[in-house]
């Protein structure tokens, strides 16, 4: 979606965020847990789709993207499946016509998600010189990390992944890490923490919820039927019940909460300030009355959107289903297509679809429902559409109050929100 910021250049300002995936959902390791991966089979790859984005379609899109936006930076972001696949000479290609396009006076910028196997001293040195944020996935120590984590013949990628570690600190490459925290990783919160922080020496951690129904793969989500919602507290919905309706790998709401729980006990003790884990330096923006930056706590969704290599543009990266396929960059505008009724729609539907459970919850303002693709079981009082995860944040959210309060009041800021918050504010 498109927000409106005052002016530049003397016109309105304009700006986009598109997810692009040049090559689509194909990669060269084959993670279990994966949402991507099955996407080959659920889109339109066969309707004279090549499998990545060719010379003439990199350079339509870059083009597009740089033309319809009017601000001072513009942001590319580039997923997969695996981009690094399409090799070192098509992200140069990718630089040369971002140079080609750029306006004077406006800052490029690009980051780039990969598993990181395919890394080495020459993509370094191009992700160094080229200034990107490179965002690697791994999921915690060896054993952690090699469960689900596997090439094609099942066998684990840690030892590349740490390699590709060394090289992006030997290059100094600006990265961050992407932990998924799944139904074995949530139980180390501990162990989790301290590898990324004292061997990975993670300049940044992000950790992401892997939460799936086992009807993903060909479900959307809000297209499930009401009346097959189970209740919150049902056990079926715990993935590890013989008859759960999750997928086995799945975190449940407690082992998320419990895990953030037990990495905020780490970090609290010693690291603040020193070690930037993205889910509490965003919860202090909530403390403090701001606008989360993460997208699924904050109140609108749809700022992001995805595109496969065809040109097709859907809502968000996690709504990459026929159903919320907005267009294509071929007949539509990308700004067009950020800024349409539906995507607005889609957009403000986060806060309108809240539960009664969720209106009144004292964490609203540092929650907002979370991610509404999680958003498939029944309150306890019975309305559809509460957010699986909801007791994780909950218990989360309580137990990191008290320390916000104390955190942001030893920066002499304002505490706006919360049981601690300063006198005076309702
Ligand atoms: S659907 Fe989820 S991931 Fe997508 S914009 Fe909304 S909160 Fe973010
Ligand atoms: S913690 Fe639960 S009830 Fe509160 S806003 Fe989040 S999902 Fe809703």
């Amino acid at each position: 979606m498109i927000t409106k910021a005052p002016q530049y250049n003397g016109k309105a300002s304009k700006r986009l965020h598109v997810m692009a995936k040049p090559i689509g959902a194909h990669c060269n390791i084959d993670c279990q847990y994966c949402y991507y991966l099955s996407k080959k089979d659920l889109l339109d790859y066969k309707s004279g789709c090549s499998k990545k984005m060719d010379d003439q379609d990199l350079e339509h899109y870059i083009r597009q993207y740089i033309e319809q936006q009017n601000t001072p930076e513009i942001v590319f972001s580039w997923q997969g499946g695996e981009p690094t696949l399409l090799g070192l000479s098509y992200f140069e290609k990718v630089v040369r016509y971002q140079k080609k396009y750029q306006p004077r006076g406006v800052v490029i910028a690009n980051d780039l998600q990969t598993n990181g196997t395919l890394l080495d001293d020459d993509w370094c040195l191009f992700l160094q010189k080229n200034n990107f944020l490179v965002g690697l996935s791994i999921d915690g120590p060896e054993l952690l990390h090699n469960t689900y984590r596997v090439d094609k013949n099942g066998h684990g990628t840690f030892r590349q992944v740490m390699a590709a570690v060394e090289l992006l600190h030997k290059h100094k490459v600006n990265f961050s890490t992407l932990t998924c925290v799944n139904n074995l990783t949530s139980k180390e919160p501990q162990a989790v923490y301290r590898f990324l922080r004292d061997v990975v020496r993670s300049p940044q951690m992000q950790f992401i919820p892997i939460v799936e129904q086992k009807t993903f793969r060909d479900t959307a989500p809000q297209q499930w039927q009401q009346q097959d919602q189970l209740v919150q507290g049902d056990p079926r919905l715990e993935p590890s019940h013989p008859e759960s309706v999750m997928e086995s790998w799945c975190v449940s709401a407690k082992g998320w909460g419990d895990f953030l729980c037990g990495v905020f006990d780490e970090w609290v003790k010693a690291d603040v300030g020193r070690v930037f884990v993205q889910y509490f330096e965003a919860s202090v923006e909530s403390w403090m009355g701001r606008q989360n930056p993460l997208c699924t706590l904050n109140s609108l969704c749809g700022k992001g959107l995805a595109m496969e290599p065809n040109g097709d543009v859907f809502s968000c990266d996690h709504y990459v289903y026929p159903e919320y396929k907005l267009g294509n960059i071929y007949s539509e505008r990308m700004d067009a297509m950020a800024l349409s009724q539906r995507q607005q729609k889609f957009g403000f539907a986060k806060s309108k679809t809240l539960t009664s459970q969720c209106q009144g919850c004292d964490y609203l303002f540092a929650c907002h429902g979370e991610c509404p693709k999680n958003r498939f079981m029944r309150s306890h009082k019975g309305d559809p559409g509460q957010n699986y995860l909801c007791a994780g944040w909950k218990r989360f959210f309580a137990h990191i109050d008290q320390s916000l309060a104390y955190i942001l009041r030893a920066n002499r800021l304002p505490v706006t929100h919360g049981h601690y918050r300063d006198k005076g504010v309702v």
